[in-house]
């Protein structure tokens, strides 16, 4: 038996709990790892708080990444004691996830743990980080370089902000750092940005076409805010969206994409393949500091992980945090 936090659901009403779980009530796989870091992410507190439907079947142990040791395991690739991590594939949100002791996986969801990290480095990182890496690479993609121009960062002290901001700043970005939270502009500046402008400047519904400020960006809010990012982006220039924290909504014009070439390039980090998934963790492990990340990082245990999951939907939460399971 082993400790877990479990959402279930009665009727229409979510409960969470810590509680002690049998082996046998675990979901299929053919890998058993032994947890020992997490991390708490946006989607890990709309599981929690019950704000998005992420949850899609109940009871479940949320949590969509962790880092861990193999117990058991029928895959030829991994044995007992290996060192390894796990980021999305619905884990967390279909699948048994991270705040747990134990987790049963499939060992195709699965990386070894990058050489570059250790496990409670690759959990300062997690979904949010690595996702932050994903944008960055689909903007190079683009053919995007920091010699057209600056890159905007939004939702920027949140956790694929400050990735974002330290990860563009180390590549030779001029990095504009957008916030709500005007007290951590020393932070911001701390990761490497260079500029920071009020989130309220980008809130409200703006013109089609904007004065042209930056070439790049990485958005994690969407709405209002990647219009009028978008509206403002150089001729030729792109913007990765990976997030909603200010919306679902896109309430813009096709301005910005016909009349100046500019492109949104979307970011789904759930599925990215295998292969795709080791680059990234690869590209972290060159272009992110250690000293950076520890700077963004807060350490959390057990206990504390609902009330995180709270003050994360509530914009509360700065950088990145990561949760002590073992
Ligand atoms: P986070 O740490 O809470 O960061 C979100 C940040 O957005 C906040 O820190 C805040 O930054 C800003 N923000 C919050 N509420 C806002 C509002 N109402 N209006 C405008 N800005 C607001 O969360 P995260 O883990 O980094 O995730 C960020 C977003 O990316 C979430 O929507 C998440 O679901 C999404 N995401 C998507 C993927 C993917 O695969 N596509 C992967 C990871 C995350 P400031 O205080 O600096 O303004």
């Amino acid at each position: 038996r082993f400790k877990a936090l479990v959402i279930d659901k009665t009727g229409e009403a979510q409960s969470v709990q810590v509680r002690t779980v049998d082996r046998s009530e675990m979901m299929a796989g053919d890998t058993l790892v032994r947890v020992t870091h997490s991390t708490i992410n946006y989607k890990d507190g709309l599981a929690i708080t019950g704000r998005s439907p992420v949850v899609r079947r109940f009871p479940l142990v949320p949590g969509i990444d962790f880092a861990g040791v193999i117990e058991e395991t029928t895959d030829p690739r991994y044995a007992p004691g290996d060192a390894v991590i796990l980021n999305g594939w619905g884990v967390g949100e279909t699948h048994w996830g991270a705040y747990a002791e134990l987790a049963r996986v499939p060992a195709d969801w699965l990386i070894p743990l990058p050489t570059a990290f250790t496990p409670a480095q690759a959990m300062a990182i997690g979904t949010a980080g690595y996702t932050a890496m994903l944008a960055v690479m689909a903007l190079e993609r683009h053919g995007l370089t920091p010699a057209q121009g600056a890159a905007i960062v939004t939702g920027a002290a949140g956790g694929v902000g400050s990735v974002a901001v330290a990860l563009l700043a180390k590549l030779g970005w001029r990095v504009i750092a957008s916030t709500g939270r005007a007290e951590e502009s020393e932070y911001l500046k701390s990761l490497g940005a260079a500029e920071i402008l009020d989130r309220a400047a980008l809130s409200s519904p703006g013109r089609p076409l904007g004065k042209e400020r930056w070439t790049a960006g990485v958005d994690s809010v969407g709405s209002h805010i990647l219009v009028n990012v978008l509206s403002q982006t150089k001729a030729e220039g792109a913007i990765a969206a990976c997030g909603l924290a200010a919306g679902m909504d896109l309430p813009g014009t096709v301005a910005p994409f016909i009349l100046r070439g500019v492109s949104l390039l979307g970011i789904d980090s759930v599925t990215v393949p295998r292969e795709r998934r080791i680059a990234a963790w690869e590209r972290l492990g060159a272009d992110l500091s250690l000293g950076t990340l520890a700077t963004m990082t807060t350490t959390i245990g057990f206990d504390d992980i609902v009330p995180t999951a709270h003050r994360i939907v509530e914009g509360g939460v700065r950088g990145r945090v990561v949760v002590e399971i073992g």
